[in-house]
């Protein structure tokens, strides 16, 4: 189990982390994936920095990395999931043919592999 914060850069893969990230999100954007800007503090303004760097995210390209194919990635989040990071574990999963399970402050998200959510979006 390791801790994430949004912008973590202590972990010694966190270069490895981030350029996960940075193909992952390409691979978004080719499924159709623009970044919601309206979960963007004011402070936020640069979208690469901001939601691409939440926790959850971070989570899920550190365990794809460092866990073999088709491992179910378990994450938990001490504040509720944004939307965007929703959308985005919903296209990770599809993407990469692995369940995500994870638990927030309200609920736990189970994304399946066809890209669905148990909870419907209804969060
Ligand atoms: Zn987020
Ligand atoms: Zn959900």
């Amino acid at each position: 189990m390791y801790e994430f914060y949004a912008q973590d850069i202590r972990h010694p893969q966190s270069k490895e982390i981030y350029e996960q990230l940075e193909i992952l999100h390409e691979q978004l954007i080719k499924l159709g994936y623009q970044p919601n800007e309206s979960v963007l503090t004011k402070k936020e303004i640069n979208v690469e920095l901001s939601i691409y760097g939440h926790s959850e995210r971070l989570a899920i390209a550190f365990n794809l990395i460092s866990t073999p194919p088709g491992t179910t990635i378990y994450l938990t989040k001490n504040l509720r999931m944004c939307i965007d990071c929703h959308e985005v574990s919903k296209l990770i999963a599809r993407l990469t043919q692995r369940e995500i399970i994870a638990r927030d402050k309200l609920r736990i998200h189970y994304f399946t592999k066809d890209g669905r959510c148990s909870c419907d979006d209804h969060f």
